[in-house]
């Protein structure tokens, strides 16, 4: 980093804010980060809801596409950043048969075959074609989005650079890059496949975190957003995996790596507002009054709050406020945590399977069960049928649970995103509920086996864990809200209307999962704006 060390205040300590810290305090920078919560890790948090014997990876619970940019460079494993590769898909089935897209390929070609020849035929090359989908579109999600649409040289530059990067796309890719972001993944799915433990399944991914059913327009790309893991670094990857100790763990190694390199962590500390005096970020003022002066601010909070809630709308464009305020922020998902004394015996896989407890368990038996889900809480009510993507985690990580029992995470869809408005206990129980009793069918002796539960639906998200409407990306992935979108066009280059302070959380792109790459983007953008000279421009351009 350029001539004299700067002062950074990052407000939010979720992982992207610990990124940002490392990186910057490694490059010389003065850093302090300002946590509301008593512990960093924001979404990406383990907690202990049942006493000290149990350690819950609270909200998000797997890790895909955190380039190696970042773990290298802040020496994560080091730190005790740990990856157990996770298996593929286990989807039983009500008539105790299952779908296991795991193991070698003849073994999912057999277990598709039950099904559909068909599709067991097709599937090698759906693979390979969200393969190749993979090798051109996977770089866009390193790329600074530039803005479309600007006639400024520069800007026709860098609209001219993102066109070289997708230069391998020839006409037909054209067509099958264009029909990713119309379609749903519905009418994608059943031009591939037939069989509806196949569609279902495969649908998942399309609606994970979304306020859309799988037959909205839209939910394909969604879908492709999903299984297009780019390293960042040109690496792509759809490969999960569970960190040991529960996301928080990578959390607790991001600050451990911050602080090595002299970041300040402060928990406990609500920022109230943005400091801004003469059109620049002159620092942060905290709910109890401290103000703290900064050469840079870097929020990496909701959109809404860091826009709506900490500066003066007065000191921002009109369009740029209306984007914000436009900004969609659903979602209708509830997590379901539970302490279990043993692992599940599915009556399709009885006894202990790696392949079966160690993959991800998937209850979306066919397309129009989740599109019943979402069209409930569509007309209001929790879903009668929740689909569900459970995993065990202390299958492989042995330090999360007590010998023989173990901790699981049902990640589930969908109640009425108003329940992010108030408190709804009741119908929360019942929709766990719901979902206890679809395993409990295709495992007998489930319920049984459960020792504590813990449900967070979208109120909870909303005030304990700052998700604004329970969305758990900080803003709908639908490609309306995507690449020069978000949060806002012409304001996807980590940079904000007011000088000095910058935005890196996951509401630009990128973001939306523990990726980092936002903070990785803004601490890029500051070096370059340093170097430039571009940071006393800023304030004569806009
Ligand atoms: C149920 C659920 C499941 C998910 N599953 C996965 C998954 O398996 N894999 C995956 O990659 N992603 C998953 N995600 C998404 C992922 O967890 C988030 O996108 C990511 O963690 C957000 O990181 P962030 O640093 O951008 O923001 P956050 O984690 O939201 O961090 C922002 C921080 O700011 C703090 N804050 C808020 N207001 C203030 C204030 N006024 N002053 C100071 N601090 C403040 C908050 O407490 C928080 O710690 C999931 C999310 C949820 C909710």
């Amino acid at each position: 980093m350029a001539d004299e060390a700067p002062r950074v205040v990052i407000v939010g300590g979720g992982h992207n804010g610990l990124v940002a810290a490392g990186l910057l305090a490694k490059r010389g920078a003065s850093v302090s980060v300002l946590e509301r919560r008593s512990k960093v890790g924001g979404a990406a948090v383990t907690e202990q809801p049942w006493g000290p014997h149990y350690k819950m990876t609270a909200l998000s619970y797997v890790m895909s596409i955190m380039p190696p940019a970042i773990l290298d460079e802040l020496q994560l494993a080091r730190h005790g950043y740990r990856i157990h590769p996770q298996h593929g898909y286990f989807a039983p089935l009500p008539d105790g048969r299952a779908l296991q897209l795991s193991g070698t390929p003849a073994q999912r070609h057999a277990s598709i075959a039950q099904f559909s020849s068909r599709d067991a035929e097709a599937h090698p090359r759906w693979e390979a074609w969200l393969g190749d989908l993979a090798n051109t579109l996977g770089p866009l999600l390193s790329a600074v989005p530039p803005r479309l649409g600007s006639k400024r040289p520069s800007d026709l530059l860098d609209q001219a650079r993102l066109a070289w990067k997708v230069r391998n796309l020839d006409q037909r890719g054209v067509g099958d890059v264009t029909r990713l972001f119309t379609m749903s993944i519905a009418d994608l799915l059943e031009e591939w496949f037939e069989s509806d433990p196949m569609q279902g399944v495969l649908a998942v991914s399309g609606v994970i975190g979304t306020w859309a059913g799988p037959r909205s327009a839209g939910t394909a790309f969604v879908m492709a957003h999903h299984q297009i893991g780019d390293l960042g670094d040109g690496q792509i990857t759809g490969e999960w995996g569970f960190p040991e100790g529960g996301m928080g763990a990578v959390s607790e190694a991001l600050r451990a790596a911050a602080e090595s390199f002299g970041a300040r962590i402060r928990t406990d500390c609500t920022v109230a507002r943005v400091v801004v005096r003469n059109g620049r970020a002159q620092g942060v003022a905290l709910d109890t009054g401290e103000e703290l002066a900064a050469d840079l601010v870097v929020t990496t909070l909701h959109p809404k709050y860091a826009f709506l809630d900490h500066l003066d709308r007065n000191d921002l464009p009109d369009d740029f406020v209306a984007g914000i305020e436009r900004w969609r922020t659903r979602s209708g998902t509830v997590k379901v945590n539970l302490a279990l004394d043993r692992l599940p015996d599915f009556l399709s896989h009885p006894g202990v399977d790696p392949l079966v407890h160690g993959g991800t368990i998937v209850l979306a038996p066919s397309l129009d069960t989740i599109e019943g889900a979402f069209q409930d809480a569509g007309a209001g009510r929790a879903a009668a049928e929740p689909f569900a993507d459970i995993c065990i985690p202390s299958v492989f990580d042995r330090t999360l649970a007590p010998e023989g029992h173990h901790v699981m995470s049902m990640f589930t869809q969908w109640v009425p995103h108003q329940f992010a408005e108030a408190h709804h206990p009741d119908e929360l129980d019942a929709y766990a509920e719901r979902v206890i009793a679809r395993v409990e069918a295709l495992a007998p002796g489930f319920t049984n086996s459960i020792l504590h539960r813990q449900v967070i639906g979208p109120y909870e998200m909303e005030h304990t864990y700052g998700l604004v409407g329970g969305n758990i990306f900080h803003g709908e992935l639908t490609p309306s809200q995507m690449f020069h979108m978000r949060p806002v066009p012409g304001w996807a280059d980590f940079t904000t209307p007011i000088a000095g302070l910058y935005f890196a959380g996951s509401a630009t792109h990128g973001g939306g999962g523990v990726t980092g790459i936002p903070a990785l983007q803004v601490v890029r953008r500051i070096e370059h704006d340093r170097r430039t000279g571009a940071l006393a421009k800023l304030r004569r351009r806009r």
